[in-house]
């Protein structure tokens, strides 16, 4: 730290990102991205928007939002678009919450939202999951702030149906209730539909993960047009131009390519499914993951031993080292080649 680092952010505790080691090339499944390249079309969009990248990109993404508008069935004032869902929800807890509004969210869940609620200062409880792993719907009913929820809920991949959703979201009518849908592409119901019915609700998504667009950065949030109208103050009050030309052009290209993106989705249930069965009969036992990952804990292998073992031989899956979760992996799934060599490797350790 440098003696100018204000004071404000000294006791701050960055969020650590998966590993992207660049010295050595792993069988990586350790950061939930897809296996699968862009799709073509929104490579030609993208390649060709590059040529214009001297002007700015446009801060409303008209054009996107036109598409997203058409393809999700949802007005284009009640869509904004970002750079990676964490924008959205970092702009979520600068927008909503504060020392009268704290954030809640279970104990196990996404580890950027008590460092969003700590550079906002924010103050948050974290609520337990049942012993399974599960979230209690009935802890987040009438709560005394705002809701993070992710859904299906990271690292677990466990999903809540959308009727349980319905019920926190109509359970905390005076907050607002955040879902995050990062993974629901791989088999969970989404709650876009019950935007119109609810105006606490905001849903975000990303392209990361069933779009194949981690690296152009793009996410998006649905809501009531209020919300959304909230969440562009802060995005005009930090980064208009907060998606560039590039991946504007990437999302559309993405959305319009509907058959490359239900095709992959489906191969990554298929692949997931198969990977399951594997891992269970060399002696893992698993949460019922509805994401592009397994949490997976062997009956007697530790899991950061493992972690280390499967890395020296070039594969890399995610560990979390914390109480509770000690013991499990949470295994992206990649392509069925790279599945193979993992539980090849594992046969070997274990
Ligand atoms: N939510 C959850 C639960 C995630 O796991 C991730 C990925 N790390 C994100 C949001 C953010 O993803 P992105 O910023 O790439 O859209």
């Amino acid at each position: 730290m440098s003696r100018f680092f204000s004071e404000k952010y000294s006791a701050l505790v960055p969020y650590v990102p998966g590993e992207q080691p660049q010295n050595r090339k792993y069988n990586k499944l350790n950061t939930n991205e897809s296996p699968f390249p862009p799709s073509p079309y929104a490579l030609k969009l993208g390649r060709e928007a590059a040529g214009d990248c001297q002007l700015y990109s446009d801060p409303d993404c008209r054009q996107l939002r036109a598409v997203a508008s058409e393809k999700l069935g949802v007005g284009e004032n009640e869509i904004v678009f970002v750079n990676g869902s964490d924008e959205i929800l970092n702009f979520a807890f600068m927008a909503f919450c504060d020392k009268d509004h704290p954030a809640i969210f279970p104990n196990i869940s996404y580890g950027f939202y008590p460092v969003f609620a700590q550079i906002n200062n924010v103050p948050y409880r974290e609520i337990p999951l049942r012993e399974d792993l599960t979230v209690n719907v009935d802890d987040y009913i009438g709560v005394e702030g705002n809701v993070f929820i992710a859904n299906p809920n990271a690292p677990t991949g466990i999903a809540l149906p959308l009727s349980d959703i319905e019920r926190i979201v109509a359970g905390n009518l005076d907050r607002v209730v955040v879902v995050d849908e990062a993974y629901v592409d791989f088999g969970a119901e989404s709650a876009v539909c019950l935007v119109k019915k609810y105006d606490n609700l905001l849903v975000t998504q990303t392209f990361s993960k069933s779009r194949s667009l981690a690296g152009a950065r793009l996410g998006f949030g649905i809501g009531n047009e209020k919300l959304i109208a909230d969440i562009n103050t802060i995005r005009f009050s930090t980064n208009p131009y907060n998606i560039n030309k590039v991946t504007e052009k990437m999302g559309i290209g993405a959305l319009c390519d509907e058959d490359y993106f239900r095709a992959n989705c489906e191969t990554i249930i298929k692949t997931r499914e198969y990977t399951a069965e594997k891992l269970k009969s060399l002696g893992f036992e698993m949460t019922d993951s509805k994401a592009n990952f397994l949490f997976a804990k062997h009956k007697k292998a530790k899991g950061g031993d493992i972690y280390v073992e499967v890395k020296e031989r070039g594969v890399l899956v995610r560990h979390f080292g914390k109480p509770l979760i000690d013991d499990y992996l949470r295994i992206t799934i990649g392509s069925r080649e790279q599945m193979d060599a993992l539980i090849a490797e594992l046969e070997k350790i274990l």
